[in-house]
């Protein structure tokens, strides 16, 4: 017999989990999770996990509550770690109390993770302080569904309307008139501040503040989507001071970056350092293909050229597969297009002997066909399909193969669709030109793009663009990440 654990996995995004959480994940044989929670958690999961998931969203359950129970002792009969992957804190309105209940009464062990509840947390990010000496010395949590459609019986708001704690509405986004004229019924004065905060803690978050008497008003016209709260309470406004989200020249600008591979991550921190609100899209994952340097004799080669980090990554892989290190590239010289590229190629210990002044081939050309003679010949392990524009400018100095390194295989795209409706961006990233097509395709066409602007690292991604139909991307200046970052600035700075 297995254990189950009913693990919090905090509010909004992923990196609101616990270590402890963590721990149980990554080790986990199978996870039951529901809507709520960010899907890069499920990333943590060894790959062989089965995952599971039980819905709510709601109004859309997907597995009622008494099946759910029956498939966490199941499972727990069939996995020794079953993991119950809940938003927020597992007792806070996740039934999670009636989960380890039924555990008990079946005789499974089991164990409760906490997580940060969207009641507190949710209300950090939205920079709306629970209490604050003075001001408010309590709050209290509160679901507003319960039953139909009606606010649920046994709410005391004539209380409520006395008190200055902060209230907090859970499942209340649909009911938020209703509350609010139930609380000025009460006599809770008409000024007292409002929110309503959506998807807290995720890059699409957004939040609506308005007094009381205007708050049904002012919540229907921002049409906002689950999940969401409400909060009312003189507390709230303290929130135009304080902020979850750092307070930089981006603060506000949601953006979208369609990621390939991994190596995104930099530029969306270096975002999010500015102020950004940032979704990476990972439009394709990377696939190895092992045996892909079968064969190569690397000491004829006078340069090797890698073009990304997947490159770079896979290429070692490669050579640690045939059992080989550095020695066996000997003295061939190391091309990289991008700073990125060159950096990771430094953390292998190889120092690359050229990068090009910009992230794009055509500088990489440039830079290199003055360096080649006939006698040289070229190495260029790179992505399966990669554009043809270079390789052949190249072979009119000299001979080079392109053996195919790893594939990009598409992720499915219904996930990534809702998540780039979810991050609701003012700005889509590109920085190259499969994650352009990748991303289009998934969005069913440029018309998925919505009114989101549009920034390309390079001429080719922007060309891409316009072929999928959608023209008029912005360039980044210099064509790179930090030139990326630049644009972003300029173009947030204009909408004023
Ligand atoms: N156990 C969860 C709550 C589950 S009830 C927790 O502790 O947070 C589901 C409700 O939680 C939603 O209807 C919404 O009111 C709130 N909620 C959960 N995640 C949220 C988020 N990221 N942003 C805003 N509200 C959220």
């Amino acid at each position: 017999m297995g254990f189950v654990s009913l693990v919090g996995a905090g509010c909004g995004d992923a990196s609101l989990l616990t270590r402890r959480g963590l721990d149980r994940l990554q080790r986990a044989g199978c996870v039951l999770y529901d809507h709520l929670i960010d899907p890069a958690l499920l990333e943590e999961t060894p790959p062989d996990c089965e995952k599971i998931c039980v819905g709510k969203l709601s109004g859309r359950h997907t597995l009622p509550q008494e099946e759910i129970n029956r498939l966490l002792a199941q499972k727990a009969g069939e996995y020794p770690l079953v993991v119950r992957l809940k938003g927020g804190d597992p007792l806070v309105f996740g039934r999670g109390g009636e989960e380890a209940l039924y555990l008990r009464r079946a005789g499974v062990p089991f164990e409760i993770i906490p997580g940060i509840s969207s009641a507190v947390g949710g209300l950090d990010c939205a920079g709306i302080p629970l209490t604050h000496r003075g001001v408010a010395r309590g709050f209290r949590v509160m679901t507003a569904s319960e039953g139909g459609g009606a606010l649920p019986a046994g709410l005391d708001f004539e209380s409520m309307a006395r008190t200055s704690d902060t209230l907090v509405f859970l499942m209340g986004r649909a009911k938020a008139g209703a509350l609010a004229g139930a609380l000025l019924d009460a006599g809770k004065p008409a000024d007292t501040p409002a929110a309503l905060v959506s998807q807290a803690g995720r890059p699409g978050q957004g939040a609506v503040f308005a007094p009381l008497g205007d708050f049904a008003r002012a919540v229907a016209q921002a049409d906002l989507p689950d999940p969401a709260l409400i909060a009312v309470g003189p507390a709230l406004a303290l929130a135009s001071q304080l902020s979850f989200w750092a307070s930089g020249p981006l603060a506000g600008a949601r953006l979208a970056l369609a990621q390939v591979g991994e190596g995104t991550t930099a530029l969306a921190r270096r975002l999010e350092d500015l102020g950004a609100q940032v979704t990476c899209l990972p439009v394709s994952r990377v696939e190895p293909l092992p045996g892909a340097l079968e064969g190569v004799e690397f000491g004829r080669y006078s340069w090797l050229l890698l073009s990304s980090k997947n490159g770079v990554d896979c290429f070692f892989a490669e050579l640690e597969r045939r059992g080989l290190d550095l020695r066996a590239l000997g003295g061939v010289k190391i091309a990289a297009i991008g700073g990125e590229t060159g950096r990771r190629l430094a953390q292998t210990g190889a120092r690359p002997d050229l990068i090009p002044p910009h992230f794009d081939s055509e500088s990489l050309y440039e830079a290199l066909a003055p360096l080649l003679g006939p006698g040289d010949r070229i190495l260029f392990p790179r992505v399966e399909g990669g554009p043809p524009e270079l390789p052949r400018r190249l072979s009119a100095h000299c001979p080079v193969d392109t053996p195919a390194l790893y594939r990009l295989t598409p992720t499915p795209p219904a996930p990534l669709a809702q998540a780039y409706r979810q991050a609701r961006p003012h700005f889509t990233l590109f920085t190259c030109a499969s994650g352009a097509s990748l991303l289009l395709r998934a969005l069913g066409g440029a018309a998925g793009l919505g009114d989101s602007g549009l920034l390309a690292i390079g001429p080719q991604t922007a060309r891409r663009l316009e072929q999928e139909g959608a023209p008029g991307a912005a360039l980044a200046r210099p064509y790179t990440y930090e030139g990326m970052a630049k644009k972003v600035l300029e173009l947030w700075g204009q909408r004023g």
